[in-house]
């Protein structure tokens, strides 16, 4: 299977990408946790990416597509893959579109975890205090939040237009939640 998992930051994307990639046996590809790998190991990549991400802003298309463009060529993600925070921009959009065609594979369908975002700012927060991310102050959460609602939120219409959208409640317990987004898989069939 083919997913994408789309939601605000802090609505549990990350938590439940793992749990439902590892059921189905296809690999979770968080952008956020390539872009913190880089960032600790001090790659170039990590170089470019850390002043946005410490600013809460996206990291520029070119790289963020020419990262995934290349972690979507690996084995492990040839039967499937689970994709965790990309597309977040209408050139990643374009671009995914792009990398599937070229390898004549479609996208099965696109969870979209929502959360109420008074709820979002005290879970991020919690995050930042026990994991220690620099870039989950109060004010940077904020601007994460807004720029959600400007930039990514818009894209859901797409994928809307495509017939591929599960929307699913993310306030829970995370096993609910997992169970609910189980079944939002089985109705892409
Ligand atoms: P996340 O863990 O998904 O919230 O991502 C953490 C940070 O990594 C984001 O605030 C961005 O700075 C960067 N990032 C992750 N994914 C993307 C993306 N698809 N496009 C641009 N920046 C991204």
């Amino acid at each position: 299977m083919r997913l994408l998992i789309i939601g605000p930051p802090g609505a549990g994307k990350g938590t439940q990408s793992v749990l439902i990639a590892d059921k189905l046996g296809i690999p979770a590809i968080s952008t956020g946790d390539i872009f913190r790998f880089n960032v600790k190991n001090e790659t170039e990549l990590g170089k470019k990416a850390k002043s946005y991400m410490d600013a809460g802003e996206y990291v520029p298309d070119s790289l963020t597509n020419e990262l995934v463009r290349d972690r979507l060529s690996h084995d492990d993600a040839q039967s499937g893959f689970l994709l965790d925070g990309y597309p977040r921009t209408q050139p990643q959009v374009d671009t995914l579109d792009e990398i599937l065609a070229e390898q004549e594979n479609s996208l099965d369908g696109v969870i979209l975890l929502e959360a109420d975002q008074e709820e979002l700012v005290s879970r991020l927060a919690n995050r930042a205090r026990e994991q220690g991310r620099t870039d989950d102050s109060e004010e940077v959460i904020r601007h994460r939040l807004e720029l959600y609602t400007e930039e990514t939120e818009p894209l859901i219409s797409i994928y809307s237009d495509r017939g591929m959208v599960a929307r699913v409640d993310g306030l829970g317990e995370i096993g609910e939640v997992t169970e609910r987004i189980d079944a939002a898989i089985a109705s892409f069939g």
